[in-house]
């Protein structure tokens, strides 16, 4: 049995979602709510993944999923917004979100983000995983999971969201290359080009507290002025400058 708690105030909306869910075998909670959505999350750990909107009353989406995190719980969340603000999209995942669906969207594409979410979880028990496994490295003494989401540096484990697992994947795959911010935008989350990119950089800011020695003089994500940013595997004395 695999529980989807759906957090939206909108009545047609959830009942719609709930319907289509529970269709493909979900069990459907809902919270009308930000406050009632965190009570639930609080009083069990039986919710496998939560679809929440941006948009509610009382405390928004950001506060839920900020909230979730600060308190260390890492459930998947799926983030619901409007097409027409794609720097919520940002925002979202600044707080903590795993993924993002625009509104309107289709259900079928929610459904397979859904089980990209759950997936995600599958591998992070320890389950068998359907798809080809990705293998961790090793970053300045540091060991980069990004299968169970976690950066390892001796006995001390940082929990990893989604989206920063992928940012650092992205990078680490086109280690020694130049990855402009637009190419993050849109190859890798899927968003406009002139959006803002100071999210981006908020995420840069955190990966190099995880990564680097000295986070304000960064060896292995190197800012490359005006255009983005490079992931360096050694520490800089073979051919960086
Ligand atoms: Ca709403």
């Amino acid at each position: 049995m695999t529980r989807i708690l759906v957090v939206e105030d909108e009545a047609h909306l959830a009942e719609g979602l709930t319907f289509n869910l529970e269709a493909e075998g979900y069990v459907v909670d809902v919270a009308d709510d930000g406050e009632t959505a965190l009570e639930r999350l609080a009083t069990g750990h039986d919710v496998a993944a939560v679809v929440l909107d941006v948009m509610l009353p009382g405390i928004s989406g950001f506060d839920v999923v900020a909230s979730l995190r600060e308190k260390g719980e890492f459930v998947p969340v799926l983030m619901l917004t409007a097409r027409s603000r794609p720097e919520d999209v940002l925002r979202g995942f600044e707080a903590g979100a795993d993924d993002y669906l625009p509104k309107p969207f289709e259900l079928a594409i929610l459904q397979a983000r859904l089980r990209g979410l759950l997936r995600r979880r599958e591998w992070s028990r320890g389950e068998p995983a359907s798809q080809k496994p990705i293998l961790p490295i090793e970053v300045n003494g540091r060991t980069i999971d990004f299968e169970e989401l976690e950066l390892r540096a001796g006995d001390q484990v940082t929990r990893l969201t989604t989206m920063e697992a992928d940012l650092l994947r992205f990078l680490v795959e086109r280690e020694g290359s130049v990855v402009s911010r637009k190419v993050i935008l849109t190859d890798l989350w899927g968003l406009r080009e002139d959006t803002d990119t100071r999210a981006i950089d908020n995420f840069i800011v955190r990966l190099r507290r995880y990564l680097e020695d000295v986070p304000s003089r960064p060896k292995h994500l190197v800012t490359v002025r005006g255009v983005g940013y490079k992931f360096v595997a050694s520490d800089g004395r073979g051919s960086e400058a």
